[in-house]
């Protein structure tokens, strides 16, 4: 099997598999309960946030466990509108959000507020000042992600957000950060954000785990409602293994951030030179974009015929332009890709446990699907 789908999700690492087994055996217990089991519990949650805290060079107390990124962003997105967007209703994002964020502003706008949406220039490139111009006393909050997706171009998250702030000292910033997540640095204090969101299944971490960096001091309308779990941030039990198998994800990733990013450059690298070989092939992602996703298009075979043609020989990509239940985000046509690149757009997205021989394998499979599936 060759995966290269790895910004859908990784495969988790058998450690991490081994410490979600261990924690549902060994620590069952409700980490409220105020017994032996439920402590043992919470002292699982409190190291895998020490482990999150690490990394992101911030206080354990400012890292908040979620199911998920999308229900980080849900929280960040609508808690900090909840808590500051009473008198001030302007909110800003990019147009190229993954639907987690999009669809929370969408919401917020039939709630009343004014959301201006940035688009990259024509070039395909986010000009900074287009978010800056759009910032004014009554703007309550920005939120961009720092990687794209689907094409892994890497937003100006820090510019952005300091300038933001220079305008507007009360403006509360968001990043998603999923994309970049353990793969570029990401330090909340640096980059100015005051809310930060990641996922546990993006770095060989289990499904249903996420978290979201609240700086301290900033206030949110809290979304979950029930207990008081997660210092009242956000009720429901909280999925104690999967939480600590976010936490050993993290760990294992620790160290070898920039040897692991050197390696999938030399994929991308190799990947590139190998697809030039190919005509009909033309690449969608920028040359400076993050290394873990290429997208490309097979101009004239739609995404799918050409995703189902490569996983019948056990390789598994995605098609390039997210979709949900057919109908495509419109992200790539945002980037200034035309809509027959977009129909036929493939994503590729690394791991750096993939090889050079798996992109050989690949490659000629795509040469062959691309000749074959043409003629049809
Ligand atoms: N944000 C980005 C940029 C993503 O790529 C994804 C997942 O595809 C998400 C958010 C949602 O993450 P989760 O699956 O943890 O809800």
């Amino acid at each position: 099997m060759i995966y290269f789908d790895n910004a859908a999700t990784t495969r988790p690492d058998p450690e991490v598999v081994k410490k979600v087994a261990w924690c549902m055996e060994n620590t069952f217990g409700n980490p409220s309960s105020l017994h032996k089991l439920g402590i043992q519990a919470q002292l699982e949650i409190d190291a895998a946030r020490k482990q999150l805290a690490g990394v992101l060079a911030a206080a354990p107390e400012t890292i908040f466990f979620t199911s998920g990124a999308t229900e980080s962003s849900n929280l960040a997105v609508r808690g900090a509108a909840g808590a500051y967007g009473r008198r001030r209703k302007r909110v800003i994002t990019s147009s190229v959000e993954h639907s987690s964020v999009r669809e929370a502003f969408n919401r917020l706008e039939e709630e009343g507020f004014e959301v201006v949406r940035i688009s990259p220039r024509k070039d395909g490139n986010f000009s900074i000042s287009d978010f800056t111009d759009a910032v004014d006393e009554n703007t309550c909050l920005i939120s961009i992600m720092m990687v794209n997706n689907e094409t892994g171009y890497i937003l100006p998250v820090k510019q952005i957000f300091t300038q933001a702030k220079r305008k507007n000292p009360e403006i509360i910033t968001h990043c998603d950060a999923v994309q970049a997540f353990m793969k570029l640095p990401v330090k909340p204090a640096d980059i100015k954000a005051d809310l930060v969101s990641v996922s546990a299944h993006k770095i060989y971490g289990p499904k249903g785990a996420g978290a979201l960096y609240v700086r301290k001091g900033i206030r949110l309308i809290k979304q979950n409602l029930g207990g008081k779990q997660e210092r009242g941030m956000r009720g429901g039990t909280e999925a104690v293994p999967v939480i600590a198998g976010f936490g050993e994800a993290v760990r294992l990733l620790g160290s070898n951030m920039s040897q692991r990013k050197e390696y999938t450059y030399s994929l991308k690298k190799y990947l590139l030179m190998r697809l030039s070989e190919i005509q009909g092939i033309s690449v969608n992602s920028r040359e400076d974009a993050a290394p873990y996703i290429v997208n490309i298009s097979a101009v004239g075979i739609r995404s799918e015929i050409m995703l189902h043609y490569l996983e019948e020989r056990d390789i598994y990509i995605s098609s390039g332009s997210a979709c949900s239940k057919g109908a495509k985000s419109g992200v790539l046509s945002q980037f200034g890709i035309s809509p027959e690149a977009e129909d036929s757009a493939l994503r590729i997205s690394f791991s750096h446990h993939n090889t050079t021989e798996e992109i050989d394998i690949f490659v000629q499979a795509l040469a062959e699907g691309c000749a074959r599936l043409k003629r049809k």
